[in-house]
């Protein structure tokens, strides 16, 4: 376990984070990088790191994107040390704290209806004034609440302090602060009593007792009010690290149309997850010109000194040359078990065919993802049908005559590319040939395509009696 240094460390049990999306659809590259940088700062400092799914939101979470962010999760490498917990389970406690404030006095019930809401507004508006709750159900000393309509439902409200300011020391962003003037009595529980978004955030975010939230800076506004609550209950606060944005590589949203968005596409189009990670911990971070780190190092270099405050772009060509890197770097074997499949798919003819290996051993070098790599290693695994027209193109008389002496040539020469090159080599000078002008029809014949790699490498791992047989049919 490369991980036993850090839980070593002085700071062992101090710092606790969380990784906290909303099942509402897939894990996505800005979730899966928010994600990332949790978890390794918990690792930085061996901590915790906890994996909570904020389903609240019963209308749009589902089963299925629960289970796409515990499938991310796993294929990125990211272990969490507690849960998953999930907030629909949680409600009872969200009850409690609720009838805690009431009774605490930290926040009260208002009858307003929304009709009644919607007029306030507009007098707000006309009147030139920000649209907010004016506190009419807010219970101050002396003050006379109005009658409690019959058969209404309330909705509970957060008492938000009406002066001061709310600060906090962003650890990506620096110091923000919002006057309170600015925030309005919240809402943290419907008509109905479920609790809402931000009030559930922060109860689990006290009860898990979260030292560092490191979420998306989406969640900057939140912020503010998620302080005051818990200030209200008397909890620790966390420090809070906002992190900027991905966007595309045009400088806007990222959506489909930068690639794909779903962190679960990725290994489906055959990018490895040490990639991947490698990819995420640089949008938005760096260290010093490091491009190529493992897991490791980034867990040891992980800190917040060196976000980026601005937001990241997303380059899928960076993300392929990774990817490369981290196919050139993979065993054989293990590459095997990721093409293999995919062949398979394509219908390669995997009996009586090149060894997969020496086809991996060649390919990987220029392969950017997996699913390219065995499309191209197709080559070896389909009975090749070259084109008549290319063929009457390529195999002109002067190429055939050359054709001959290497179908003969190979008959003898060491197998090997190094000889099969001497040997075509040797024939070119002979007939006073160019490299295409045999390597063109060999290849169509070989191979039924005009590009394949090396062809001494293509005839070498074919195989002296394939090279024969396929020549056959052409120099007789
Ligand atoms: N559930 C929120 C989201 O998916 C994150 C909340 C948080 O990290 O505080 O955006």
């Amino acid at each position: 376990m490369f991980f036993s240094f850090y839980l070593q460390s002085d700071f062992s049990m101090t710092v606790r984070t969380r990784f906290a999306p909303s099942p509402t659809g897939f894990l996505h590259l800005g979730g899966a990088r928010t994600a990332l940088f949790s978890w390794a700062y918990a690792r930085h400092f061996g901590g915790q790191f906890i994996l909570r799914i904020e389903d609240t939101d019963v209308e749009r979470s589902t089963p299925e994107a629960v289970q796409a962010i515990l499938d991310g999760m796993k294929w990125l490498g990211l272990d969490h040390d507690e849960g998953p917990f999930y907030q629909m389970q949680h409600m009872d406690r969200y009850r409690e704290v609720i009838d805690q404030m009431l009774k605490e006095g930290t926040a009260y019930y208002c009858y307003c209806s929304p009709e009644e809401l919607d007029a306030m507004r507009e007098r707000q508006r006309e009147a030139g004034e920000h649209t907010r709750y004016d506190g009419t159900w807010r219970p101050e000393p002396g003050k006379t609440l109005p009658p409690v309509p019959e058969g209404r439902q309330p909705v509970v409200r957060f008492r938000n302090p009406l002066d001061g300011e709310v600060s906090w020391d962003d650890q990506v962003k620096g110091t923000i602060t919002i006057s309170n003037k600015e925030l309005d009595d919240l809402i943290i529980a419907r008509q109905d009593g479920t609790p809402t978004y931000n009030f559930c955030v922060v109860v689990d975010d006290w009860d898990m007792r979260i030292t560092h939230v490191i979420r998306g800076d989406d969640h900057v506004n939140n912020t503010p009010r998620q302080i005051n609550i818990l200030k209200a209950l008397g909890a620790p606060l966390p420090l809070y690290a906002h992190v900027p944005m991905i966007l595309g590589d045009d400088g806007e949203k990222l959506s489909k149309r930068h690639g794909a968005v779903s962190v679960m596409e990725y290994p489906e189009e055959g990018y490895l997850p040490d990639a991947m990670v490698n990819y995420l911990a640089r949008l938005g971070w760096s260290h010093g010109d490091d491009e190529i780190f493992s897991r490791e190092q980034f867990c040891e270099w992980f800190d917040f000194d060196h976000m980026s405050r601005s937001a990241a772009q997303f380059n899928p060509e960076k993300l392929k040359w990774l990817n490369n890197h981290y196919i050139r770097q993979t065993d054989n074997a293990d590459l095997e078990k990721l093409v293999r499949p995919r062949l398979e798919k394509l219908g390669a003819q995997l009996e009586n065919a090149p060894a997969l290996s020496e086809v991996i051993e060649l390919l990987k070098e220029r392969a950017h993802t997996i699913n390219e790599l065995a499309e191209v290693a197709m080559l070896f695994y389909r009975h090749p049908q070259p084109d008549a027209a290319l063929l009457e193109k390529h195999l002109t008389a002067e190429s055939r005559q050359a054709l001959k002496d290497y179908a003969h040539g190979c008959e003898n020469v060491t197998w090997n590319r190094e000889a099969i090159s001497a040997m075509t080599k040797d024939i070119l000078a002979g007939h006073k040939l160019k490299m295409p002008q045999l390597a063109m029809p060999l290849r169509l014949i070989l191979t039924g395509q005009l590009q394949t790699p090396s062809i001494d490498a293509v005839a070498e791992i074919f195989g002296r009696e394939r090279v024969l047989s396929r020549l056959m049919p052409y120099v007789e």
